[in-house]
């Protein structure tokens, strides 16, 4: 009797077990192992090498064994010279301790150069879960609470797989940039954001069984927005219709002020047949609070235009963001003074700081700032 117990039990928990991996689990016919990252583009030359053996190779096979140091490669009329060898590209440059340097820069995996042009490409290709590595500390920093590190990676993690299509037409899947999200390589590691990785191997956010798209930003300013009023999207998903945030009012850059001249700003609107400048009225706010159109009135007339819009062709490192709570002309200057940095969509940075400090782990705060996704785990091919 007891051992039929016993094995119905183990029975049970096997089942559970399995049901569990089963559940959280997804499915995504792209989730490759590898990422191919831009990291220097469009150049001329780039110097590569290693402090232990390395190889170059080309398409046809053929294959340099090289001692420590580093080469120089430059584009590109028939191929390019390496000693006494010539090589056409695309070329692949692999280490035999795993650590390629790329002018002077450490990175994992190896490095693909492609020609573009009669530029080159240098493309690092690496594991998606290395790649974060060298994402985390350039996007959050290496101090904020352990918690927020986690929200970081599955935010990072989830977005490099939801856009490996994103680089197709210069051949690679995800630039180093902040246009897909700033990636600075191995020499930027650090061992508390790589715990923070580990810890929350291959999970990503997912919602209706598909990955999320996490967009986020520096600070809200108190509540963030949707893609509908920020970038007129049409279907904006329901998890990103924009939550109250409540914690990082007290953050630093929260509150800003910024002063242009009036000339400097009349400068940027030249197309539109615009005269000097007598106001500038916000028009319409967004339930996030953003402005949603912007009236300039001119000496010649007035116009309308969108909000996004005025920020991208003013400045939008300087005007942080469309929560305005002023905007003044006074002696040919223009007074904005805002809250907020950034679009606004999806999570806000300080706001997940400040609640991974009051205690709050991850997975809460990616439920409060994507409503209803969920974290599961991705099964690389
Ligand atoms: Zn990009
Ligand atoms: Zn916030």
């Amino acid at each position: 009797m007891r051992k039929k117990f016993c094995l119905v039990l183990v029975v049970l928990c096997i089942y559970l077990f399995a049901y569990n991996i089963y559940a959280s689990s997804i499915y995504i016919p792209f989730a490759r192992r590898n990422i191919s990252v831009g990291i220097i583009v469009d150049v001329s030359s780039v110097s590569v090498g290693s402090s232990k053996t390395f190889f170059v190779s080309d398409s046809s096979k053929k294959k340099i064994k090289l001692t420590k140091g580093t080469i120089t490669i430059s584009c590109c009329q028939k191929g390019v010279q390496i000693g006494k060898y010539n090589l056409s590209l695309p070329i692949q440059i692999k280490s035999s301790n795993g650590i390629i340097f790329a002018n002077s820069k450490p990175y994992r995996g190896y490095l693909t150069i492609k020609k573009i042009g009669n530029k080159i490409n240098v493309i690092n290709v690496l594991h998606i879960e290395d790649y974060v590595k060298g994402v985390l500390p350039a996007e959050i920093g290496t101090s904020c609470d352990m918690e927020a590190l986690k929200v970081q990676v599955i935010i990072s993690r989830t977005f490099a797989l939801a856009n490996l299509g994103r680089h197709a037409n210069h051949g690679f899947n995800i630039c180093s940039t902040q246009h897909c999200q700033v990636y600075r390589g191995a020499g930027v590691e650090s061992n508390r954001c790589n715990k923070a990785i580990s810890e929350t191997k291959n999970e990503v956010l997912a919602y209706d069984e598909k990955l999320a798209n996490t967009f986020f930003h520096a600070n809200c300013g108190g509540h963030t927005e949707s893609p509908k009023h920020v970038w007129n999207w049409k279907n904006a998903p329901s998890y990103l219709k924009g939550v109250k945030c409540g914690y990082c009012a007290k953050s630093p850059g929260t509150n800003w002020e910024r002063v242009f001249d009036e000339s400097f700003v009349r400068e940027k609107f030249s197309d539109n047949n615009i005269g000097k400048i007598k106001k500038i009225k916000v028009v319409g706010k967004t339930p996030g609070g953003n402005a949603k159109k912007i009236e300039i009135i001119h000496s010649k007339g007035n116009f309308l235009l969108n909000a996004y819009k005025f920020r991208i062709t003013v400045d939008h490192k300087q005007i942080k963001s469309l929560t305005f709570d002023n905007i003044k002309t006074n002696n040919n200057k223009i007074y904005f003074t805002g809250r907020g940095f950034g679009h606004k969509v999806g999570l806000c940075q300080w706001g997940a700081k400040v609640m991974a400090g009051k205690g709050k782990k991850y997975k809460k705060i990616l439920q409060h700032y994507y409503p209803k996704t969920k974290i599961t785990r991705v099964n690389y091919k």
